[in-house]
């Protein structure tokens, strides 16, 4: 049975939830790279358009590049939703996430971290945020 979680206020509807953390796929596959069994070209093929997501919505992560190690890792974060419309499928600054998250039904978001430098990149984590309950009209509290 499932208790109300301490670190979610059930004021908070739309806090993060449904946490995955990709930590070990991550690990398993630096550990191919290391081991030579897929090529740092396979992993280092960030798309132009991660690219340019990470310069206007990236936030820069304490954690250096595990390929070139010549940089902070950019963490880009994408929403995806049918309620979001067009939203959907783009990237977006935690200010504008938090401002989503209050406005819409429920939405997944994808955590991408991404290098500048040699274009690695993995999925970091992922969450699902807004309402639990689909948003009441925007209608005034009649007094
Ligand atoms: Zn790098």
């Amino acid at each position: 049975m499932a208790a109300p979680s301490p670190d979610t206020p059930a004021w908070d509807e739309a806090a993060p939830r449904q946490v995955v953390d990709y930590a070990l796929r991550r690990r398993a596959r630096l550990a191919e790279v290391d081991s030579g069994r897929i090529g740092v070209g396979e992993v280092c093929d960030a798309n132009p358009y991660l690219l340019t997501a990470a310069s206007f919505h990236g936030t820069t992560s304490d954690a250096a590049c595990p390929i070139c190690r010549k940089e902070a890792l950019t963490l880009v974060s994408w929403v995806f939703g049918d309620r979001l419309g067009q939203a959907s499928g783009s990237a977006r600054s935690a200010a504008e996430i938090e401002q989503l998250a209050h406005n819409h039904a429920e939405f997944s978001v994808h955590v991408v971290e991404v290098c500048r430098t040699c274009h690695w990149n993995h999925l970091v984590r992922s969450y699902v945020s807004g309402l639990k309950s689909p948003p009441p009209r925007t209608r005034k509290m009649a007094k």
